[in-house]
């Protein structure tokens, strides 16, 4: 199968290559190379291909560029992020029996990337309408950020966490939200989760308030199976949970939608450390994972996910991130992958 891999940039160059190895030994792919700098052929070889994997893509924080994954997400309208957190025995934590998948809603929320910046006309306008509107008056020293949620994208969101938790064979799903304070937003989003959580009568069903939500997924992880959030908590919400499981460096992501899926490692492109063999692999090579079980590849998915379980549980070769003893690089730790596979 033909498949398109973006390699990214910092870190993303040395854990594709590892993932692609590790790949080659369980799977006969063949690999669709795109640069991320031209968004148009990239988006052609994804429509053609319909999966992908790609590395890390570094976003200049507070620049007028766009993020390069937000705009894929939208264009290829990936509406769902699946983040899988559990805990691989030898990974360094205070945790344990964590295995939680968090659903986010991908496209909208405060991600939109409807913004108005400080002192534009279309700022002061839009201000001027607010304050017509509603009567609020919003500082006119102010940049703004529009948070919109919408019935259609947060039932295909509500639905997606419910089908998943049946078809993965989980028990409970926890919507994710603050509808005290944004009723408008979280609270639309609230309300359609409940109503569709009435159709699966077999899957149990909670709700938390966002900040409740993170006090309790740090003091009982257990509690807790699939989390459905909207975009912006959901975004924080995994990171937290990558932490529990033992950092960014082991949690994988697929973002899918009606016709495309695009699969990614949680991490950034952690700059300190491109190029110098330091990063772990794992996530990269688990987003690998995750792509082979949607192509069907279950067996070589299986095989492949054992392997790094086996290697991280040694600890013998095994990156600084993980590492109880002496770290090696990954290269090295791709290797001990390979060997695995192959025993
Ligand atoms: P980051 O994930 O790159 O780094 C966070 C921390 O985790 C750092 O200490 C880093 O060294 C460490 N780390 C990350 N990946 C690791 C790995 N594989 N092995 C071991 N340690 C690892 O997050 P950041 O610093 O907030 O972001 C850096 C850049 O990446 C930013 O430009 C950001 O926008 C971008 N980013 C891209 C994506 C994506 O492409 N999907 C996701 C997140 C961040």
């Amino acid at each position: 199968m033909r498949i398109t891999l973006i390699p990214g940039d910092g870190i993303g160059p040395e854990v594709s290559d590892a993932m692609v190895r590790c790949v080659s030994a369980v799977a006969d792919i063949d690999w669709d190379m795109q640069d991320f700098e031209s968004t148009e052929g990239l988006l052609e070889s994804i429509k053609r291909n319909r999966v992908a994997i790609k590395g890390p893509i570094t976003t200049p924080v507070g620049s007028g560029f766009r993020s390069i994954n937000v705009a894929l997400r939208s264009a290829l309208d990936l509406y769902a992020s699946v983040r899988p957190a559990k805990i691989y025995p030898g990974v360094k934590t205070p945790f344990h029996d964590v295995d939680i998948v968090v659903i986010r809603e991908n496209l909208e929320d405060l991600y939109s990337g409807i913004e108005f910046e400080r002192g534009k006309k279309d700022t002061k306008s839009f201000i001027a309408a607010v304050r017509k509107l509603t009567g609020q008056k919003i500082r006119s020293d102010s940049g703004i950020s529009v948070k919109s949620i919408s019935v259609f994208n947060s039932r295909r969101i509500a639905e997606f966490a419910f089908r998943y938790a049946v078809s993965s064979k989980r028990k409970k799903v926890t919507a994710v939200h603050k509808a005290n304070i944004m009723k408008f937003s979280d609270g639309l989003f609230l309300g359609v989760a409940r109503s569709i959580a009435r159709k699966y009568k077999r899957i149990e069903f909670n709700e938390r308030i966002v900040d409740n939500m993170c006090m309790q997924l740090v003091q009982k992880p257990q509690d807790y199976d699939v989390l459905v959030c909207p975009n912006l908590y959901g975004d924080i919400i995994s990171d937290l949970c990558a932490g529990l499981v033992g950092g960014v460096g082991v949690a994988p992501s697929a973002n899918i939608g009606e016709k495309y899926a695009v699969f990614e490692p949680v991490h950034g492109s952690a700059p300190k450390y491109a190029g110098k063999n330091k990063a772990n692999p794992s996530a990269m090579i688990l987003a690998a994972v995750m792509m082979l079980r949607h192509i069907g590849e279950r067996k070589a998915a299986d095989k492949l996910e054992k392997a790094v379980a086996r290697v991280i549980k040694e600890g013998k070769y095994v990156t600084y991130d993980i590492a109880r003893k002496r770290p090696v690089g990954t290269w090295q730790m791709a290797d001990a992958i390979i060997r695995e596979v192959e025993k």
